[in-house]
């Protein structure tokens, strides 16, 4: 079975004027699909390697783990957009954003600086920590990089420039002000509440 890059849950002018129909075609039908064929290139290449063919391990994982990642995150950074979103959570999940940074408010400050401040090309998200029953905010480099284990992502932004760059150039802070009024809340608490019914025994 192959990775596939799964369609758009809206049009890819339905998230604008926040981010242009541009940007989210190429975006998804050129950036996303590129990761999607890089990882079934580097697991055909894993599996030939199992039938005895000579592979550079070392470089395949590699690049594996990058696009495989970015194949996951693009599928995540779609779902946790919606058109008309923005606005704030409800029910378990704000409760629980309330009790671990004090306020909605709060929360929205430091997931933004975590955006605005990833060093290149890379992520913010807010994850699921199974260990502590609780959330926190952490930053992935390119699509990998600095991922922790077992934690579960719940929502994610892309801050490579390829996701605001045709429309807001080097501004990278207004891209991230602008994506706040597309989140999709009833996605990330519907995967709230699965990370927290479903995930436990890790260590
Ligand atoms: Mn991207």
């Amino acid at each position: 079975m192959k990775y596939e890059l799964p369609s758009l849950p809206y049009s890819y002018n339905a998230l604008e004027p926040y981010i242009s129909a541009q940007i989210m075609e190429i975006h998804h039908a050129r950036h996303h699909k590129g990761y999607v064929d890089g990882a079934n290139a580097a697991l055909e290449k894993l599996l030939k390697a199992r039938e005895g063919a000579e592979v550079d391990v070392k470089a395949v994982l590699k690049e594996y783990s990058f696009n495989l990642g970015g194949h996951i995150l693009h599928t995540m950074f779609w779902q946790n957009m919606k058109p008309n979103g923005g606005g704030e959570p409800g029910g378990e999940l704000l409760d629980e954003i309330n009790k671990v940074f004090g306020s909605f408010a709060v929360f929205k400050k430091l997931f933004t600086q975590a955006a605005v401040s990833v060093e290149g090309s890379g992520w913010a998200m807010l994850v699921y920590d199974e260990l502590r029953d609780s959330l926190s905010i952490i930053q992935v480099e390119k699509h990998n990089l600095n991922v922790v284990p077992g934690l579960i992502p719940l929502l994610v932004i892309d801050v490579w420039e390829h996701a605001y760059y045709l429309q807001y150039q080097n501004q990278r802070a207004k891209f991230v002000d602008a994506w706040w009024n597309v989140v999709n809340w009833s996605d990330v608490e519907k995967r709230f509440a699965k990370a927290k019914s479903q995930a436990r025994g890790l260590i």
